[in-house]
Parts: structure tokens; C-alpha cells; sequence
């Protein structure tokens, strides 16, 4: 469906045109008019599925023209579980909201920086995406005022509940007015999810969007049987020979992701770890680095698997496998979304088998193991 005809500000179709939206995504089609419409809103999708955009496109919508002309009043809240999804979303607001006749301030607040330079920049904010934590440190310390916010949105909350957000996003609701819009979006409805649904939101919209199997199809998965010591130089084989220029690599540790990316980059190919150890500069720059093709390997734990969004991200491979299979479906998602076949290319080793069996069953697909025995691995 064409974005036309979903009652958005007329400023922000050339904006979707220069983004390439040509179409409106399911999500974006069934929650853009009741959001517009100040109704709450249940939405059960993962990220991929356009989920961002299908609040965002809405809120700015409303807010165009009429944010609070008090400073340092809050108009929409987006709480989300980790600084890199709220990094990620404000981008989607910037690159929208700039499209608006009225200026729309919108800024991104989350832990493990200073929080001195964010209450600083608090001043003249309409639109405020935060991680719960430094959200209510700044609340405390009068940064700002969420009593007269008109909509709120929980974004992935089955993962912030997962992180042990609850207390937090209870204490958050206390700091928000009795009247306002609830939008909340998980991938999962979980007993938690339902329960925070029904204290939360008041006659919801509610919006379904089924994972689609063609997904799965539209990735070339291949798995590789091998020993853990071939597991180093294979690797470095198939990047050097398959010229892989755009890679993610999971792990199952942070030590093994920086162990991978050092081997790789000792070995002359460009790669940066990310994961919960490394600084929040360090991580935003690699992902930044990443996503623009001036960093040719990202080495990850499974942080990353969900809610960040890489464009067009030709080749996963699996390392070593995840611990579930889910966490195995939201790794190689990262590749062949949005109509771009990429290939997922996992290695299994014998201790491996039977749960990669598993996740196949799980996956509904097999995949046959193929053996490198024949492979000359020397000098990689
Ligand atoms: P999200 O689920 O919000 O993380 O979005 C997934 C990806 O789809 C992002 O890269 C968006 O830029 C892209 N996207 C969202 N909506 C559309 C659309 N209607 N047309 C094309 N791309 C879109």
C-alpha cells in the first residue's frame, strides 16, 4: 500500500521517497492510522518488519505544529532496552523529523556516558528515546519533565522485561501523566509482555505480524563441518577467497570475540569486536564503521542479534552456535532482509551436531554439512 493514503503530514512523503519507502510494510499500514487517531496500539513484531517507522512516521505526524511550548516538556517518550536500539531509532526520527515544517528536537539519552553533556542538550527536546536507567537519573536530577508526555512507546519490551527493566519501567510510568498514548511493540507476547499490556494500555489496536518462513528461504545457509583449531584459518580462508567485504561473525563470548578479531586483523583483514564489555564509544564507532562499509569485519556476541538493523548485510556466519535456536534465526536475519538474499554460513563442530540438529528441526530446514577435509587450510 502507498504511503498516500495513511493520513500522514503531506511534509514527510518526499522524505519517504528519498529513503526508498516506496510502499508502506504491513506493520506501517495497520498501526499508522489508529496511532494517528490516538489510539493505543499492541503491536507483536520483530525488528525488520518496519516497526520503527510505524511509530515514528505517526508521532511526528501529530506532533507536527503542536509540541509543548514549554522547554524541557517532554511530548513523546520511546523507551527501549539498549543504547545501540536507541541510537538507532533516533536516527529514524532525525531523518524523518527533518522533513517537518515545524522544527521537532529529538535526542537519544542512554547509560555508560556522562550524563552532564545530555542534560545539557535536554533543553527545547520534543522527542525523547531513552534507555530506562538514565532515563530516570535524569529524571531525578530535573533534566527534564515527563508529566505532560502524549505518547509513550515500549519498544521491544519482551527484551527490556528479559534485562530486568520491570521496577524501572514501573517507576517510569509513575513520572508520566494518567492521560496519554501507549504504544508498545515486542517481538514475543510473553506472559510478562501481556501483563505490562494490561496495566498499560487501554483498549489496544492490536497488530499481529507473523514472521514470514520466506524469510528463512531467502537466506543461503551453509554449514561447515570442522575441528575447533580449523575453525581460525578456515575462517581467514573463506573471507580471503570468497572476498567477503561486509561480515558479521558471532561468538558465543566476549573473550572469543576479541580473540577471533585480533587473529583476523594479525592476519591483515580489517575487524573490530563489539559486545557488553567494550566502551559505548567503541561500540557505536565500530557498528557506525560497519554499517558504512569502512569496517570489513565486526566480530559480535549476541547483543547484536536483535534490534540492530544493518542494511543490506551480504554474509553472517556463525562461529560457534547460539545457545538457542531463536537466538540462531535472529543472527542470520541480519542477512536477506528487506528483499536482499545473503548467504549465513555456520561452523559445526562434533560437539556441535546434535544440538545444530536442533535448531535445524526448530528452523524447519535442513542443511547438509559439508567437510573441508579436502581443503589445503595452509598459510591462512
Ligand atoms: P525496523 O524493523 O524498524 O528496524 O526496519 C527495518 C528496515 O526496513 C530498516 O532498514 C528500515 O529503513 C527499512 N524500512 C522500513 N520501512 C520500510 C519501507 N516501507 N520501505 C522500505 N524500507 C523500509
Amino acid at each position: 500500500m502507498s504511503f498516500t493514503s495513511l493520513g500522514l503530514s503531506p511534509s514527510l512523503l518526499p522524505a519517504l521517497d528519498e529513503q526508498g519507502y516506496s510502499k508502506a510494510y504491513p506493520i506501517q499500514e495497520q498501526a499508522i492510522p489508529p496511532i494517528i487517531n490516538k489510539h493505543d496500539i499492541l503491536g507483536i513484531a520483530k525488528t525488520g518488519s518496519g516497526k520503527t517507522a510505524s511509530y515514528a512516521l505517526p508521532i511526528l505526524t501529530n506532533l507536527e505544529g503542536k509540541t509543548s511550548t514549554k522547554n524541557r516538556y517532554i511530548d513523546a517518550l520511546i523507551l527501549v532496552p539498549t543504547r545501540e536500539l536507541a541510537v538507532q531509532v533516533e536516527e529514524v526520527f532525525r531523518t524523518f523529523g527533518s522533513a517537518l515544517s515545524q522544527r521537532i528536537k529529538t535526542m537519544a539519552v542512554y547509560g555508560g556516558v556522562s550524563i552532564n553533556p545530555q542534560m545539557m542538550k535536554m533543553q527545547g527536546v520534543n522527542i525523547l528515546i531513552a534507555t530506562p536507567g538514565r532515563l530516570i537519573e535524569l529524571v531525578e536530577s530535573n533534566a527534564m519533565s515527563l508529566s505532560e508526555i502524549r505518547t509513550l512507546v515500549l519498544d521491544e519490551a519482551d527484551k527490556m522485561l528479559n534485562l530486568g527493566f520491570k521496577d524501572e519501567m514501573d517507576k517510569i510510568f509513575s513520572f508520566l501523566p494518567k492521560k496519554r498514548q501507549n504504544l508498545l511493540f515486542s517481538a514475543t507476547l510473553s506472559d510478562k509482555v501481556d501483563e505490562i499490556n494490561r496495566v498499560l494500555l487501554n483498549n489496544p489496536v492490536i497488530i499481529k505480524i507473523e514472521e514470514k518462513d520466506e524469510n528463512i528461504n531467502l537466506i543461503n545457509q551453509t554449514a561447515y563441518y570442522l575441528k575447533e583449531e580449523e575453525k581460525g584459518p578456515f575462517l581467514r580462508y573463506l573471507i580471503k577467497n570468497e572476498d567477503l567485504q561486509q561480515v558479521l561473525i558471532f561468538t558465543s563470548s566476549t573473550y572469543k570475540a576479541d580473540n577471533v578479531a585480533d587473529k583476523l586483523r594479525t592476519n591483515g583483514i580489517d575487524a573490530q569486536a563489539i559486545h557488553g564489555k567494550k566502551s559505548n564509544k567503541a561500540r557505536t564507532d565500530a557498528l557506525k564503521n560497519f554499517k558504512r562499509g569502512a569496517l570489513r569485519v565486526l566480530v559480535a556476541t549476541d547483543i547484536l542479534a536483535r534490534g540492530i538493523d544493518i542494511e543490506f548485510l551480504p554474509c553472517v556466519i556463525n562461529y560457534e552456535l547460539p545457545r538457542s535456536p531463536k537466538d540462531y534465526i535472529h543472527r542470520i536475519g541480519r542477512t536477506g532482509r528487506a528483499e536482499s538474499p545473503g548467504d549465513a554460513i555456520t561452523f559445526v563442530t562434533i560437539e556441535d551436531q546434535q544440538h545444530f540438529k536442533v535448531i535445524q528441526k526448530k528452523m524447519k530446514k535442513r542443511i547438509e554439512l559439508q567437510d573441508i577435509e579436502n581443503l589445503n587450510l595452509q598459510g591462512y
